[in-house]
C-alpha cells in the first residue's frame, strides 16, 4: 500500500501541497480530482520520488519512492521519449533501464495499438500517439504501482475509452490525476480532491 503521511511542498512562496494524508490500498485505483494548479502534479511527482517534499513523507510498503523504484511506473505531463530515436528504439531503451527483454516492449507497443508505428521517429508522432507510446513506456515493466497524470488528455475518444484496460490490472495499485470527473469516477476505488493543495474530505 502507499501512504502519504501529512505532505507538504512549497515553491518559494506557493503553497503548492498542505498536509495531505492519505493510504491507497494495495490493488486498489485512487483518483486524484482538483482544478488547474490545485497540487495533482506535485502530489505525482512527490508519489514517485521526483521531487522532495518540504515536510511528511510517501512511503510505499513502508519504503521510500526510490527504495522501490524498479515497481513503479510513472506517466507524467511530459513524453519522457528520446525525439530522435524511433518508437521500438525509445522502449527498448527503457525496457533496458528496467531489466526487462523487448518483449515487454513490443507486447506494451501492442496494448496501446502503436505497434505499427514502432520504426518513426519519437519526434513525428501526434500528440495523442506520443502520449500513447508513453503509456507503453511507463507499464512494460508491468510496475505494481503506476501513477498517471491527466492520461486522458489529448487523446481521441477510443482511445481514452481504452486506456484505463491498459493502465488497470488485478493487484495494481493505481494513482491517477484527472480533471476528468466522468472517466475518473467510472475506474475509481477511491477518490480524493485537491483544492488549493489541501486534501477535500468528501
Ligand atoms: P495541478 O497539477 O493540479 O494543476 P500543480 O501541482 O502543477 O497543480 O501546481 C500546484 C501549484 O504549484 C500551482 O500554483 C503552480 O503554479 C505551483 N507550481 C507548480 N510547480 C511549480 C514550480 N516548479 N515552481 C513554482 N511553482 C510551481
Ligand atoms: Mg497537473
Amino acid at each position: 500500500m502507499i501512504a502519504v503521511r501529512k505532505l507538504s511542498r512549497r515553491y518559494g512562496a506557493t503553497r503548492a501541497l498542505t498536509g495531505v494524508s492519505f493510504d491507497v490500498p494495495a490493488g486498489e485505483t485512487m483518483v486524484v480530482f482538483g482544478p488547474n494548479g490545485s497540487g495533482k502534479t506535485t502530489l505525482l511527482k512527490a508519489m514517485v520520488g521526483l521531487l522532495r517534499p518540504t515536510s511528511g513523507e510517501v512511503l510505499i510498503e513502508g519504503k521510500t519512492p526510490r527504495a522501490v523504484r524498479g515497481r513503479l511506473g510513472y506517466l507524467g505531463n511530459e513524453l519522457y521519449l528520446y525525439p530522435h530515436l524511433t518508437v521500438a528504439e525509445n522502449l527498448a531503451l527503457f525496457a533496458r533501464l528496467y531489466d526487462r527483454d523487448a518483449a515487454g516492449a513490443t507486447r506494451a507497443l501492442e496494448a496501446v495499438g502503436m505497434a505499427h508505428k514502432a520504426e518513426s521517429l519519437a519526434h513525428t508522432l501526434s500528440r495523442g500517439e506520443g502520449r500513447r507510446v508513453a503509456v507503453a513506456r511507463a507499464t512494460l515493466h508491468d510496475p505494481d504501482y503506476l501513477l498517471v497524470d491527466e492520461p486522458f488528455s489529448g487523446l481521441d475518444e477510443a482511445s481514452a475509452t481504452a486506456l484505463p484496460g491498459i493502465l488497470l490490472r488485478e493487484g495494481r495499485t493505481v494513482v491517477i490525476a484527472t480533471h476528468d470527473v466522468d472517466r475518473g469516477k467510472a475506474i475509481a476505488d477511491r477518490i480524493i480532491t485537491l483544492e488549493r493543495g489541501r486534501a477535500q474530505v468528501p
